[in-house]
């Protein structure tokens, strides 16, 4: 996919699309969309992916039954079966890359190919949200394309999130941009999604938000356990707790809780799991909020493993062992929280905030955007995992000028050990991101 492609089909969306006035409400509007979420459909996209027997960077390209070539444009073909239900404005593509990987046993460059479909905003195509898996997997052996590496849970399950989370939202109109994505070469050093991510750095879109899907359907621990309640989300935190990878994951928190959806989301403040990596972290590194969506307990004698019987337990990543009406449960938060921060206007620019230094109450000084219809305020203690209260702009004393700068008192909160944001809300009462004031210590800095 060339960058000026995207800038065009961005542009020429915004410009032709007509945003029809809505009525329905974003509850409403969720609810009626994730209903539609199917686990017969994420279980044949499982099934389907591990029926090419392995779909490692290294394997065929050549051939309709196996290996990588078959399976991508199998996916590609699945995205494509999406266009006339989008009313022909799903685009789907390919984007080809030959990288760098550094693994041994590797060739020193491969060969990689994403699939993505991207449903084009109406009136903000350049805000960008990205929900992406992999499709190519890998055995015991890391350079092997030849044996059998099914990658039903690692990651078949987080590309069928992607194709059905686009099922369910192709046929909606939202004001940003939703790029659905199945990465190659994950397991050869998130290479896929590097390409992606640095491609997409270079031209004038805004990635508000990455979700990475891996590994998202296993629900039976090692230790016998079955945990299909929550799903967890790591978010890197280099900018502290309030990062804006953080404030990806509370968006997600928010809407897994705001529409009652199960899984619900658990917060994991560190980037991956310890000392492991995936696509999302090359969406950080481009510099956009990122996080990771992955199962509560692994088994660990399916990911990686050539499929072997020991000591009478079975080895290897079969579909068999996925959980698909989990998968399926993972795809509504997904479509929920795509649905809620893509039809939602984008987040406040907050400039500053204060403490009264006349009573206990906190006056922040912010810009909304101009389709936002309301804001709201919400606040927590700065050693709080997520937001603790919400303060509806009725209840804070706002006043605004000319330009467009509006400051906001909010009595009884004592700025001091608190955490502040405002988040923008859209005449249907879709949320966006929250915003916060800038750190103050770095503002000290930069001021001597
Ligand atoms: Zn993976």
């Amino acid at each position: 996919m060339k960058a000026r492609g995207v800038l065009t089909l961005l542009v020429v969306s915004a410009l032709c699309a007509q945003d029809k006035p809505r009525t329905e409400t974003i509850g409403a509007r969720v609810a009626r969309i994730v209903a539609g979420a199917s686990k017969t459909e994420v279980e044949r996209t499982v099934r389907d992916l591990c029926a090419f027997g392995t779909r490692h960077v290294l394997s065929r390209n050549d051939s309709e039954a196996e290996g990588t070539g078959a399976a991508r444009r199998y996916v590609e073909a699945r995205f494509a079966s999406l266009v006339e239900l989008s009313g022909g404005r799903l685009k789907v593509e390919t984007q080809q890359g030959r990288v760098q990987v550094a693994r041994e046993g590797m060739p020193n460059e491969v060969d990689v190919v994403n699939v993505m479909a991207t449903l084009p905003g109406t009136t903000d195509a350049s805000r960008v949200y990205v929900i992406g898996g992999h499709y190519d997997s890998r055995n015991s052996d890391g350079a092997d394309g030849k044996r059998a590496a099914p990658g039903a849970n690692d990651d078949a399950s987080g590309t069928a999130v992607a194709l059905e989370a686009c099922r369910l939202l192709c046929a909606e109109t939202f004001a940003a941009t939703i790029m659905f994505c199945a990465f190659d070469g994950e397991e050869q050093g998130l290479v896929g999604s590097k390409l992606c991510a640095e491609t997409l750095a270079k031209t004038d879109v805004v990635i508000d938000g990455m979700i990475g899907c891996d590994i998202v359907g296993n629900t039976l621990g090692m230790d016998g356990a079955r945990r299909d309640g929550v799903v967890r989300c790591f978010s890197y935190g280099q900018d502290g707790n309030d990062g804006q990878g953080r404030s990806l994951a509370r968006a997600l928190v928010h809407a897994a809780h705001a529409h009652s959806l199960t899984p619900k989301v658990q917060l994991v403040f560190r980037g991956d799991r310890f000392g492991r990596g995936g696509d999302h972290r090359s969406f950080h590194e481009a510099g956009a909020p990122a996080v990771r969506l992955t199962e509560p307990r692994e088994d660990y004698s399916r990911q990686h493993q050539d499929l072997v019987e020991r000591d009478g337990k079975p080895y290897g990543d079969l579909p068999d062992f996925v959980d698909f009406a989990y998968v399926a449960g993972v795809a509504r938060v997904v479509a929920a929280t795509l649905c809620e921060l893509a039809a939602a206007p984008r987040m406040p620019v907050v400039r500053t905030a204060s403490a009264s230094r006349t009573a206990y109450d906190t006056e922040i000084e912010f810009a909304l955007p101009p389709d936002a219809a309301d804001c709201e305020f919400v606040w927590r203690a700065t050693t709080a995992p997520d937001w603790e209260g919400v303060v509806a702009s009725k209840d804070a004393r706002m006043r605004g000028d000319e330009r467009g700068r509006r400051r906001a008192l909010l009595p009884g909160l004592a700025l001091d050990e608190l955490v502040v944001g405002v988040r923008s809300i859209g005449a249907d009462g879709a949320k966006s991101r929250v915003a916060i004031p800038p750190d103050p210590d770095r503002m000290m800095r930069r001021a001597r």
